[in-house]
């Protein structure tokens, strides 16, 4: 098997030394888990239970209702309110006075070594804020039950807070990342139905001021045009920038805004039932035209609930740090929902992980005692290239859980990450999820309070209470070893109730490629193996796997194998059409600082690719330097635009694109090679 070749570096199996239990056989997991999923009550079973440690105003008739699918419904009858879970209920359980949120801007004082800007919310201050900004939506602008807000915001404490808001009225929010264009921004707003938008006068970003309110006043003319009105912009005022441009009545300061809600302001949290729509979410655009993803309340708030605690074993004097931004599904899942559900201290930093310094998150690390971490390994692989002595120099030894997400991560940078950052002795999984699943579906679970040995780079396990195959081309579940595509074979509460307003695109694209004789599946879109003792490893999304003669393999199987290499420190994997092989590899490379691009350098990296992933996929692979690659702006590489340089197709919708300059990049490179 590929992954063995390219593993075998960290063939060792890791157990972390300070776990409190003893250590689950992997068979006796299986087997727990297997009873999870055997039946229709089993699985209601297992949810039930978490359901039970939520709060609900009224509790359900049926845990899940399969009798329409793919229209799965999850706590029939019940009601709740994601404010409420996040808020009220915190304060009745003790939670008052708890610190709830610390909140950290990006300005940073060099003579005094502390950020400029700093705030700490108690349950209580979020409690009373969000019905201060709630009570204003509704007594002032009229927001009620069913519409939908959309928010262009920074990483700061109000997005959390209108957040909250929104859902205490039984309105629903369309987060569109701040990093968007106005066209990106407008078309979402339409697409949503909405009249109201939330933003700042500018964001903060590597030390300089980036404007968001002109991006909302052209997004504002676009909407017009189009015919959609936005009655109201909402702006919090973040950096103090002279010369705003402002249409009175339409435009709003949030501060003017809240001024003369009284401190004891309160509205009573809408109840609402189960499948009510909590929000909508425009997943990021790597494959293509965003969809927009609807979610649940009740469903959701339990996927959360379990992972919060199966994942990130979640315990009253936990301090949380997921440094996502908001305007993806996994800071709304588990920056905001997941973390004020289950009574945690949650951190939200405003700024870039290297302003000013390269360590500036090891510091927020070591300042607040971090104990639980959620990154990504497009993070990781930017702060490997410092010197170690920037990680060395912080106090991380509160960490005790690092999670990963968002692509493979290659055991390279698993192996830097889990023995700098996490002493070799934490939990870390690369957990896989997608906005589509609103919830974590595979990892290692401490919060059970045993575990299994750690491979590196692996996803782990499937939580109890869902199944998943990978599956080949034809629908047969594949032989451990074998890759395949990635299906989810069983309802999971979290998962998404439709594509908003467009049902037959939500079966068209989820249900309709593996779903078979009344069994209804799950599409990912992901291509994966299970290993021999039941790993999971994703290995890229399926448009990217390559065919070479004959032989299928990952991206990630490719890249993992190029990240070996200690000059590479990036790369990006397509397939190149070829007269025999059907494709070949063609790889675009980013080097480390200091190692320039040479014909030997080149036949070095062959021949590395020789010995990790074997002749037949290397012999005839493209080699490729570049400065950059195309990633989107939450970090992912946009493997689908370097498909395009080469085969010379339309790039496509290119607005969630982090940097254009990559793709020119890569058309120069492609043109040297020709
Ligand atoms: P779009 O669906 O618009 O193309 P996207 O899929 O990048 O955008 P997300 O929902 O944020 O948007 O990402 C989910 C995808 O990210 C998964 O389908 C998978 O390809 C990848 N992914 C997430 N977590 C992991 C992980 N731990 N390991 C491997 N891949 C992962
Ligand atoms: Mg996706």
């Amino acid at each position: 098997m590929a992954e063995e070749r390219i593993y075998e570096e960290f063939g060792q199996y890791i157990v972390p030394s300070s776990w409190k239990d003893k250590v689950w056989d992997i068979k006796e997991y299986q087997r727990f888990h297997e009873n999870t999923i055997k039946d229709k009550k089993a699985i209601e079973n297992w949810w039930e239970k978490w359901a039970n440690k939520l709060f609900w105003f009224k509790k359900w008739d049926r845990v899940l209702d399969d009798s329409n699918p793919p229209f799965y419904k999850w706590f029939v009858g019940a009601e709740t309110n994601l404010s409420y879970l996040c808020l009220d209920w915190q304060i009745e359980q003790g939670r008052k006075n708890k610190l709830a949120l610390i909140w950290e801007g990006e300005p940073y004082d060099e003579t005094v070594k502390k950020p400029k800007e700093l705030k700490k919310f108690t349950y209580y201050d979020l409690y009373q804020q969000t019905n201060r900004i709630a009570y204003a939506l509704r007594e002032k602008l009229g927001v009620k039950k069913d519409e939908i807000l959309t928010f262009y915001m920074p990483m700061i404490p109000e997005l959390l807070l209108y957040m909250l808001a929104v859902q205490r009225l039984g309105a629903s929010h369309s987060i569109v990342y701040s990093g968007f264009s106005a066209l990106a921004l407008a078309e979402r707003a339409i697409a949503a139905g909405s009249r109201i938008i939330v933003t700042a006068d500018a964001l903060y970003r590597r030390g300089k001021v980036k404007p968001l309110k002109e991006i909302v006043d052209e997004a504002v003319n676009i909407c017009e045009k189009r015919g959609h009105n936005i009655e109201h912009v909402i702006v919090v005022n973040r950096t103090d920038r002279p010369g705003i441009p402002w249409k009175e009545i339409k435009d709003i300061w949030h501060h003017e805004f809240i001024k003369d809600i009284p401190e004891n302001a309160r509205i009573e949290p809408e109840r609402l039932k189960s499948d009510s729509i909590s929000y909508i979410l425009y997943t990021s655009g790597t494959t293509g035209k965003p969809k927009g993803v609807q979610h649940s309340i009740g469903g959701y708030a339990v996927g959360l609930c379990a992972t919060m605690k199966l994942i990130f074993d979640i315990n009253e004097e936990d301090i949380y740090w997921c440094v996502a931004d908001i305007g993806w599904v996994t800071g709304h899942s588990y920056i905001v929902y997941g973390p004020l559900m289950t009574g945690t201290t949650t951190i939200m930093y405003e700024g870039a992980p290297d302003y000013p310094w390269p360590d500036r998150w090891w510091d927020i690390i070591e300042r607040y005692a971090v104990t639980v971490f959620y990154t990504t390994p497009t993070a990781i692989r930017m702060l490997m290239k410092f010197p170690l002595d920037l990680i060395k120099k912080h106090d991380l030894s509160t960490l005790r859980i690092i999670h990963s997400v968002g692509e493979p991560i290659n055991p390279k940078v698993f192996h830097w990450y889990f023995k700098n950052l996490g002493r070799e002795d934490v939990v870390a999984t690369s957990t896989w999820w997608m906005t589509e699943t609103g919830q974590i579906l595979t990892g290692h679970f401490p919060g059970l309070g045993k575990i299994f040995p750690l491979k590196p780079g692996t996803n782990g396990f499937p939580l109890p209470g869902v199944k998943m195959e990978v599956l080949d081309v034809d629908g047969n579940p594949c032989n451990p070893g074998e890759r395949g595509y990635l299906v989810i074979s069983t309802p999971w509460p979290s998962m998404l109730t439709t594509l908003y307003q467009d049902p037959e695109r939500y079966i068209d694209v989820y249900w309709s490629k593996f779903t078979k004789n009344k069994q209804w599946r799950f599409y990912t879109g992901d291509y994966a193996v299970k290993d021999q003792d039941g790993y999971l490893w994703v290995l890229g999304r399926a448009d990217d796997v390559l065919k070479v003669a004959g032989h299928r393999v990952g991206t990630a199987e490719i890249e993992s194998a190029m990240l070996m290499h200690p000059t590479v420190v990036e790369s990006a994997c397509i397939g190149k059409p070829h007269k025999l092989k059907g494709e070949v590899p063609c790889i675009f490379t980013v080097l480390k600082q200091g190692v320039s691009p040479s014909p030997e350098l080149e036949t070095e990296l062959k021949l590395h690719l020789r010995k990790t992933i074997g002749p037949i996929v290397a012999s005839d692979a493209i080699i490729l330097f570049v400065e950059t690659v195309p990633k989107t702006r939450s970090g992912k590489i946009m493997r689908r635009l370097l498909k395009a340089v080469i085969t010379g197709q339309k790039l496509g919708d290119i607005t969630t694109l982090e940097d254009p300059t990559a793709v020119k990049e890569a058309e120069r490179a492609y043109q040297y090679l020709k």
